[in-house]
């Protein structure tokens, strides 16, 4: 096991292209619950995909603005953990070396970027988005609160107040007034379609595809590895155990929290 890892760190440092993609097992370590797997976390009874998507925010706009509140809180208080520390400090020696380099990763806790990583592409977007269902402007909401009536509504405990905040009271639009949401990919709703061809492309001529905690269950973003297979790339997977590998057709499948397992894996200055 131990060979098979050091195997794998010199064949990174001798490659030419590296993909990272990364899903919500990198920011578990983090304290971050993720939707699928053993670490999943739940909201007032209901998974949190349930309420990921615009259907839940046309019935119920406060509760899904309750969740991103108190998902968006904790992101901020949370900090990168190891994986994200290895992920830039490989990003680093890419550089260094004149390894092409992308990080992709469907996360939305800008942990990645907190830890160093510069060259990321959000195929979800982030919590600290929001865009006005209105006149449909974008902004960048990152250390303001969002609005009044959410603070204090960040229990995810069945039992919490659930009484919906008035509409009138949500985030509002600065321009037009217009109800915000979270500027988030939601279940059912297209990625970005330009940045998704460039994360595709650049797969497809990689050496190494590392998926790293990913059920690998979310389309499109899970047909990015399988693809760049097929296109010749070798795959690396991090999970917490064979259970969770998401093809056969790996080469290296390095079992254990990332956290542990991806500082052993990647090279660094
Ligand atoms: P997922 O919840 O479907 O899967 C998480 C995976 O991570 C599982 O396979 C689990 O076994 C694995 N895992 C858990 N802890 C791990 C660890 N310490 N080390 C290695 N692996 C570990 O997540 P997904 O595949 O990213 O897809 C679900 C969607 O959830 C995405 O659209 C993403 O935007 C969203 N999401 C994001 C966050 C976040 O931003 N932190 C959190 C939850 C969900
Ligand atoms: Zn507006």
């Amino acid at each position: 096991d131990e060979q098979r890892l050091t195997e794998l760190h010199d064949k990174l440092s001798q490659s030419k292209r590296v993909l990272v993609l990364t899903g919500a097992g990198v920011s578990a370590e983090s304290g971050i619950p993720t939707f699928r797997g053993s670490t999943a976390g739940s909201w007032r009874g209901f998974t949190i995909s349930e309420l990921a998507c615009p259907e839940a925010f046309q019935r119920s706009p406060s509760q899904v603005w309750e969740l991103y509140h108190y998902r968006r809180e904790k992101s901020l208080a949370a900090k990168p953990n190891l994986a994200h520390v290895a992920i830039a400090k490989f990003e680093q020696f890419c550089l260094k070396r004149g390894i092409d380099f992308m990080l992709a990763t469907q996360n939305i806790d800008r942990l990645h970027q907190r830890a160093g990583s510069s060259r990321v592409i959000e195929l979800h977007r982030s919590l600290f988005l929001v865009r006005c269902t209105a006149c449909d402007s974008v902004t960048e909401n990152y250390d303001s609160p969002i609005c009044e009536a959410l603070r204090g509504r960040g229990d995810p405990s069945p039992q919490a107040d659930s009484t919906p905040i008035p509409e009138d009271q949500l985030p509002r639009c600065a321009g037009c007034s217009g109800l915000l949401r979270p500027y988030v990919v939601w279940f059912g709703e297209p990625l970005n379609e330009g940045e998704l061809s460039s994360v595709q492309e650049f797969a497809n001529m990689s050496d190494f595809v590392l998926v790293v905690g990913t059920s690998n269950a979310v389309y499109p973003a899970a047909m990015i590895a399988p693809d760049a297979r097929r296109s010749g790339a070798q795959l690396a997977e991090f999970n917490l155990d064979a259970s969770c590998s998401s093809s056969n057709d790996v080469s290296y499948f390095v079992a254990g929290p990332c956290g542990s397992t991806l500082p052993k894996a990647l090279p660094r200055l």
